[in-house]
C-alpha cells in the first residue's frame, strides 16, 4: 500500500515537473519527422547532458543511425550530447548474427548538427568516455547552443524530400519517374537523364541500399548535380549515355530512421535473387534486363559507405571469374578513377572481393547478380566512399559525386573509340 502511494506520488511529481519543464524551457529530445531516430537514456537538466541510444529496430538493421531536434536548450551555453550503442544483438541470417553494432560505428568522430533542419555542419570531434575504458561507454559531442532548438544526426541526412528537390532544381537534365511502391507504400523515385541518340549506352547508378548510409545519397546527389552542369564532360556524357540514378533505394527504412543493413529477412544489397522481397529491387532487375535485351547495357554502379575504420574510400568488386572483356573494362575503369577522383575525400585502389568468405548472401548482392544473370561484360562496381574523415561532409561527398562522373564521362568515351586494328 504505501509502495502504491509512493508511485502515486512520483508520479504526481513527474506531472508537475512535465507541466513547468514546458514553462521553464526544459530540454527535450523529438524524432517525430522523417528520418527521426533516437531513443533517450537521460537528460540532466541542469548538467546539459542528453544521453541517448539509435532509436532503430535491429529486425530493420543495424541500430546505428540517429537523427533528432534538440528543444529547450540553454542560448549561449554549452550542452553535451552522448550517444551510446545499442542493447539490441543483430538478427541477421549472416555471421554477424547476436553480434551488436558498438559504439565504434555508433558514434562518429564527428556529428552532424543543424540550426534549421536543412543545412548541415559537422560538429567539432567528439570525446569517447571514459577514455580509459575498453570500450568506452559514450561517445560525446560539446556543442554550445546558439539558439534553443538544434538538431543533431549521425551524418548529414538524405531523405526523399531531397531527391525530389534535386529533381526539380534540374528539371532539364533530370526526368523523375517511379521506379516501385516499396512495401511500405512509398513511392521509390529515380531520375532518367534522355541522351540524344536512342541507342545510347545505359548506366544505373543505385544508393541507399542500406537505409543508414546516407554518404551513398549525397554521392549520388554531387553525380546528378554535375550531369546538370555545364563542364564539357558532363555535357558530352548526357548527350552519349542514358543515366538512371535512383538516391535512396530503401525508402522504408530512411522514412523510419532505422539502419537497414543485415535487417529481416535480408537488407536490399542481399535481395538480388530470383524472387527478391523488395518491390524496387525487382524494378531495379527489370530495367537490368530490359536495358541489356535492347544491347545498351554498359555501367552498374552501387553507392554505400563502408564500416567507420576506413580513411579513403574504394570499391569492391565482383567476386567471379570475369570475362576478358569485362577484365579489361573494370581494370581500366579503376585506373580512370584513380586519375578522377581527386575530391577532398581520399580515394584508394584497395578494393574488396564480395564474396562467401564477405556475406553468405554474397551471390544476391546487386552487383554480383548484374555480372552473373544480366550483364557480365558491363562494368559493375561498388563505391565505398569513406563516411568518419573530417573530409566527409555533404561537400566532400558531392565532389565525389562529380569526380564519378568525370570518370564515366572518360570510360564511355574511351569505350566510344574505334579499337586499333589488330595485324
Ligand atoms: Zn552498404
Amino acid at each position: 500500500m504505501h509502495r502504491r502511494v509512493s508511485s502515486f506520488h512520483a508520479f504526481a511529481l513527474a506531472m508537475v515537473s512535465v507541466i513547468a519543464g514546458e514553462v521553464r524551457g526544459e530540454i527535450s529530445i523529438h524524432t517525430d519527422f522523417d528520418g527521426g531516430s533516437a531513443k533517450v537514456v537521460s537528460i540532466d537538466q541542469k548538467a546539459h547532458v542528453i544521453r541517448f541510444k539509435p532509436g532503430g529496430d535491429a529486425a530493420r538493421g543495424w541500430p546505428c543511425w540517429w537523427y533528432f531536434r534538440a528543444e529547450g536548450l540553454p542560448v549561449g551555453e554549452d550542452v553535451t550530447f552522448e550517444v551510446m550503442a545499442s542493447e539490441q544483438p543483430l538478427l541477421t541470417d549472416d555471421k554477424r548474427k547476436g553480434k551488436r553494432v558498438g559504439l565504434v560505428v555508433t558514434g562518429p568522430d564527428h556529428a552532424f548538427m543543424s540550426a534549421d533542419g536543412s543545412t548541415w555542419t559537422q560538429t567539432a570531434a567528439g570525446e569517447k568516455k571514459p577514455a580509459d575504458a575498453t570500450p568506452p561507454e559514450v561517445m560525446s559531442y560539446r556543442i554550445k547552443a546558439t539558439a534553443s532548438t538544434l538538431w543533431l544526426a549521425w551524418g548529414p541526412p538524405f531523405l526523399p524530400k531531397d531527391t525530389a528537390a534535386l529533381a526539380e532544381k534540374h528539371a532539364s537534365t533530370w526526368k523523375p519517374f517511379e521506379l516501385a511502391r516499396s512495401r511500405e507504400g512509398q513511392s521509390v523515385t529515380a531520375l532518367r537523364s534522355k541522351p540524344a541518340k536512342a541507342d545510347a549506352p545505359a548506366i544505373l547508378v543505385l544508393a541507399r541500399q542500406h537505409a543508414w548510409e546516407c554518404g551513398g545519397s549525397w554521392v549520388c546527389a554531387g553525380f546528378i548535380e554535375w550531369l546538370a552542369s555545364n563542364e564539357a564532360s558532363a555535357v558530352w556524357l548526357r548527350e552519349h549515355a542514358e543515366i538512371i540514378a535512383v538516391p535512396i533505394m530503401d525508402v522504408d527504412r530512411v522514412l523510419t530512421g532505422d539502419g537497414g543493413k543485415e535487417g529481416l529477412p535480408h537488407d536490399h544489397n542481399r535481395d538480388w535473387s530470383d524472387a527478391p522481397h523488395y518491390p524496387e529491387v525487382a524494378a531495379a532487375q527489370k530495367l537490368v534486363r530490359d536495358l541489356v535485351a535492347q544491347q545498351r547495357f554498359a555501367v552498374f554502379f552501387d553507392l554505400h559507405n563502408p564500416g567507420t575504420g576506413g580513411r579513403s574510400s574504394f570499391f569492391a568488386l565482383p567476386k567471379e571469374h570475369l570475362s576478358a572483356i569485362a577484365a579489361e573494362r573494370q581494370t581500366r575503369f579503376i585506373e580512370i578513377a584513380r586519375e578522377e577522383f581527386k575530391g577532398a575525400i581520399p580515394f584508394s585502389p584497395i578494393t574488396r572481393f564480395d564474396g562467401p568468405d564477405y556475406s553468405r548472401f554474397w551471390q544476391q548482392i546487386g552487383k554480383n547478380w548484374v555480372h552473373s544473370h544480366a550483364a557480365p561484360d558491363a562494368l559493375k562496381l561498388i563505391l565505398e566512399t569513406v563516411n568518419n574523415i573530417p573530409a566527409a561532409t555533404i561537400t566532400g561527398y558531392r565532389e565525389t559525386g562529380a569526380d564519378l562522373g568525370r570518370s564515366f564521362a572518360t570510360y564511355l568515351q574511351q569505350e566510344a573509340q574505334p579499337k586499333a586494328p589488330t595485324k
